[in-house]
């Protein structure tokens, strides 16, 4: 689940969540305020969300009225670059980013876990891939 070879500028989001996480515990958080995953963010985690290993934890950490252990993660995977053009902002599957490495010059990648029951999110980490070159667009409309 990490970001591959050749992913730079990788930046992991774990202190972020841990202390969300905390702050929630300490009760300096709400529990809407980390659960606020939007209606388009929950629906990309229902058809494209990617099942993890990991359990929510915040359904986790115990609601009375679900004594069942923390539902599953999902991972909602997002592209971003101008050489995407009206793409740009689309979720994509962990096994289309090679593809996108080799085509693209520089995407920025960003991984959000979801829990679509209680609606939990956090960015995960966020990395480029892309091949460095000059960007695929401006190529294409020179050679128009
Ligand atoms: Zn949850």
């Amino acid at each position: 689940m990490g970001p591959g070879p050749g992913a730079r500028s990788v930046i992991d989001y774990a202190l972020a969540r841990r202390a969300a996480l905390t702050g929630l515990q300490a009760g300096r958080v709400s529990r809407p305020e980390v659960c606020d995953a939007s209606p388009y963010l929950l629906r990309a985690a229902r058809h494209h969300g990617e099942p993890t290993t990991r359990t929510c934890p915040v359904c986790l950490a115990g609601d009375p009225e679900r004594p069942k252990p923390g539902d599953p993660l999902v991972n909602v995977i997002y592209g971003y670059g101008d050489e995407l053009g009206g793409t740009s902002g689309r979720t994509w599957a962990t096994a289309d980013l090679p593809t996108l490495a080799g085509r693209f010059s520089e995407l920025q990648i960003y991984v959000v876990e979801v829990c679509a029951e209680c609606g939990w999110n956090h960015l995960v980490t966020s990395y480029v891939i892309g091949t460095g070159g000059p960007p695929v667009r401006r190529v294409s409309r020179r050679a128009e």
